[in-house]
């Protein structure tokens, strides 16, 4: 019998996840031979199910909502993105044994908008919108790029102030509360809210999008999310959801996992001819 490389991403609730399909796409690209599949998780019994997966001959892991602060304790080693982002997004079975941690969110998120949609992101003004764990990802990864400035501005102002004061000496990040944005303008505007789930929008100014800018959502669906919405409305060069994002985070992990980078491109225009 031949013992086949398995894999899974975990949470709650996780039946919509596009991952299996994804790194099976991925799989038959690279001729890889996996499985991967999705598991519900509730919070209380991811250590359990974590340790008896690797127990059992896993081989790595894919985390998300609520699971991401738990996989970040629970991985023995963690890279600095991870580290920094407190959130782990992937684990993968090292050589040794351990079980290494890391997040690739931010680093699909950038590829996604420098490779996948030639915007730039060297000496432009970024705003985050949300100060929740998808925000904490990214913002290294958009740090490392050298933009002029990163604003957070969240609902609750003592969660964007705790963020950008971990980033202290990495970048220039500020924190400000939505009521602070009136009369600020922005190159790239990014929806870390959870609030286009919900169909609803964070209260933003007028003029808050540059000339030129573009828009982001964390968040994709089958049909344009109002974020997306707000961002074409606004006269945005670009207003994008975050299914390129999605796509570009697996291939990191996978590339971590197998040592093998797929091509992205074919995979997110197959998805988006889907959602079409
Ligand atoms: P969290 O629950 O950790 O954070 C949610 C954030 O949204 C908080 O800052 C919260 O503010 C804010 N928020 C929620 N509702 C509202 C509202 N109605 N108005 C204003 N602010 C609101 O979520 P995550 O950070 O994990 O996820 C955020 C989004 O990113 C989700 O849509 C998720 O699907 C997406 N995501 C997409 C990925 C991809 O690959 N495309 C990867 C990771 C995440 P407060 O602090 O005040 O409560």
């Amino acid at each position: 019998m031949i013992d086949i490389d398995r894999y899974a991403v975990l949470g709650q609730p996780i039946a919509h996840s596009k991952s299996p399909r994804i790194h099976q796409l991925f799989a038959e690209q690279t001729g890889e031979c996996l499985q991967y599949s999705a598991l519900e998780v509730p919070a209380e019994q991811f250590t359990d199910v974590a340790t008896s997966f690797f127990a059992n001959g896993g081989k790595g892991l894919n985390c998300t909502v609520p699971l991401k602060e738990l996989a970040w304790a629970y991985a023995e080693c963690k890279t600095e993105r991870a580290q920094l982002a407190k959130a782990v997004n992937t684990l993968a079975l090292q050589q040794d044994g351990s079980i290494l941690g890391d997040n690739t969110d931010g680093i699909g998120l950038v590829t996604d908008l420098k490779q996948n949609h030639d915007i730039a992101l060297a000496g432009i003004r970024i705003l985050i919108l949300g100060a929740g764990g998808a925000s904490r990802g990214i913002i290294l990864p958009l740090l490392e790029e050298a933009p002029v400035s990163i604003v957070i501005a969240n609902r609750t102002l003592a969660k964007a102030q705790q963020l950008a004061s971990e980033f202290v000496g990495k970048g220039k990040v500020s924190a400000f509360g939505f009521e602070d944005l009136n009369g600020q303008s922005f190159d790239l505007i990014i929806n870390a809210t959870s609030s286009s789930l919900s169909d609803q929008l964070p209260p933003l100014p007028e003029n808050l999008l540059a000339k030129q800018g573009s828009c982001y959502d964390l968040a994709y669906s089958n049909k344009a999310t109002v974020f997306v919405r707000w961002g074409i409305e606004n006269k945005a060069l670009k207003s994008l959801d975050g299914l390129g994002m999605l796509v570009e985070q697996a291939a990191e992990a996978f590339t971590i996992w197998r040592g093998v980078r797929p091509q992205t491109t074919p995979i997110i225009d197959l998805l988006n001819a889907e959602r079409n």
